[in-house]
């Protein structure tokens, strides 16, 4: 019994490994000439840079990070976060619900108050349940959070209104403190939100498409590059994948590429399949790189909220999580700016990008002046985020039922079409061969 798995992502890696370590025989089909995805990294000029925006390793779920970690070896680093929010020009440790004693007084006044008054309110049942995202960032943190950090962040990031969007996927995935570490912030006693993530993980060389070359070592073989997928037929019980000059046949079918790219691929698809897949909502990155003389601040990464700025949505610091991504005496940032086809960030060229970011960058006192800038560099990834909009659920549902009638499984962040990190690629890698047969 022969499997293709269609992408070489981390998923797709990942999956391949963990079948050949169970005898079966695969084959990974990947359409980019190298391996790694959204995990790509590239070094130039003794600088080195997740191509897919800044990448870290940590999870809550310790099966999955000591896989990571133990594929690396030693070529990982460990490194205790530091990170920030730039609100109104000062630094406001991160999450902002743990930063409030960093805030101008009058705004902590208005987050604290608003927390309280919402709190008691939502206790008395005076609040009706969130029904999409942007009720549920009220609901939850009151009107001074959602107003100063949570709606300006989430709209910037998602490029598209927190009002339109659901709220069925927050859980676990933004920070939540206890009402009483909210308070304390408040009056600057020091607490530590999203601990799962306080110290993480990258590793010392290669940037993070090191994690994923060392799960693909005893894989190697079974790995083709350059080999992108156009048409998937059904042949005498077989699967025939091709890329228009070559057919390779398999038993089983494992899709990580996105939906978008998947159905294309295959004939006969329903009117309304078609619909559902068009209307899933996804955003798009584009990564600068910037290499720099001299020092950057001792911050992991930073959340850059407003618009006033820049129009990157974070900014990381690369150099601060291995010494060896950057030559001596430099340093590095990466900003990553998202976007959808057809914005003005879409148009914009990538000269123009860096322009725009290195000037920007400048003016908020993270560069000292053009001559520091040694390096610069862009990257644009058409798959970067899932947006999860209203119609999601009834969207995702169609599809899924749609791939599932026609035998292919669906695994990894643009297939499952969830919101995935590294580490939940890789537990969705390791639930599904334990249930394969
Ligand atoms: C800005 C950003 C920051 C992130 N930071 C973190 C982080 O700090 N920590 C963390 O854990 N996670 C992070 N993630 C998430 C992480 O990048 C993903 O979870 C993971 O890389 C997804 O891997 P994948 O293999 O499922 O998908 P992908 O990486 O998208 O891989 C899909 C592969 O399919 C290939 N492909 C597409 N079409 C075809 C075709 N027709 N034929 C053949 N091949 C095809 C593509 O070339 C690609 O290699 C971040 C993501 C982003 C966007």
């Amino acid at each position: 019994m022969k499997s293709a798995v269609l992408g070489g992502g981390l998923t797709g890696i990942t999956l391949a490994r963990l079948l050949h370590d169970r005898g079966s025989e695969v084959i990974v089909l990947e359409g980019n000439d190298r391996i790694g995805g959204l995990c790509r990294s590239r070094t130039e000029a003794g600088f080195t840079f997740d191509t897919g925006g800044s990448h870290i390793i940590f999870s809550r779920d310790s099966e999955v990070l000591s896989f990571m970690l133990s594929v690396l070896g030693e070529n990982a680093d460990h490194r205790k976060r530091n990170t920030k929010i730039l609100y109104k020009g000062r630094y406001v440790k991160y999450p902002f619900e743990n930063g409030l004693h960093d805030l101008p007084d009058e705004d902590r006044f208005f987050c604290i108050n608003e927390f309280v008054r919402n709190l008691i309110a939502v206790e008395k049942g005076e609040v009706p349940p969130p029904t999409n995202f942007a009720e549920w960032i009220y609901f939850t943190f009151g009107r001074g959070i959602a107003e100063c950090y949570m709606i300006p962040y989430n709209e910037k990031i998602w490029n598209y209104p927190v009002d339109r969007m659901s709220h069925h996927w927050v859980e676990g995935r933004i920070p939540r403190p206890p009402v009483e570490d909210i308070i304390r912030s408040a009056i600057g006693i020091e607490t530590e939100g999203y601990v799962h993530q306080a110290v993480f993980s990258y590793p010392v060389k290669g940037g993070i498409e090191a994690l994923v070359r060392a799960i693909s070592e005893p894989v190697l073989p079974a790995i083709r590059t350059g080999f992108t997928v156009t048409s998937i037929c059904e042949e005498g019980g077989r699967f025939a994948l091709s890329n228009g000059h070559e057919t390779v046949y398999a038993d089983r079918l494992i899709s990580t590429i996105p939906l978008q790219n998947l159905l294309p691929t295959l004939q006969g698809v329903p009117k309304e399949v078609q619909a559902a897949c068009d209307a899933l909502r996804y955003n798009s990155l584009c990564s600068v790189f910037i290499g720099l003389k001299g020092n950057v601040p001792d911050i992991s990464w930073l959340y850059v909220p407003d618009e006033k700025t820049g129009l990157f949505n974070r900014i990381s610091f690369p150099s601060n999580y291995s010494t060896a991504v950057a030559p001596p005496g430099h340093s590095s940032i990466l900003a990553e700016i998202t976007y959808n086809e057809g914005d003005a960030v879409s148009r914009m060229t990538d000269d123009g990008v860096i322009e725009h970011t290195v000037d920007s960058l400048i003016a908020a006192g993270f560069i000292p002046s053009h001559d520091a800038v040694v390096y610069t560099g862009v990257e644009r990834q058409r798959f970067a985020y899932v947006v999860y909009d209203i119609d999601y659920l009834k969207n995702i549902a169609i599809v899924r039922d749609f791939c599932r009638e026609r035998g292919i499984d669906l695994v990894g962040r643009f297939s499952q079409f969830e919101y995935l990190n590294m580490d939940g690629c890789i537990r969705s890698a390791i639930d599904f061969v334990e249930g394969y047969p």
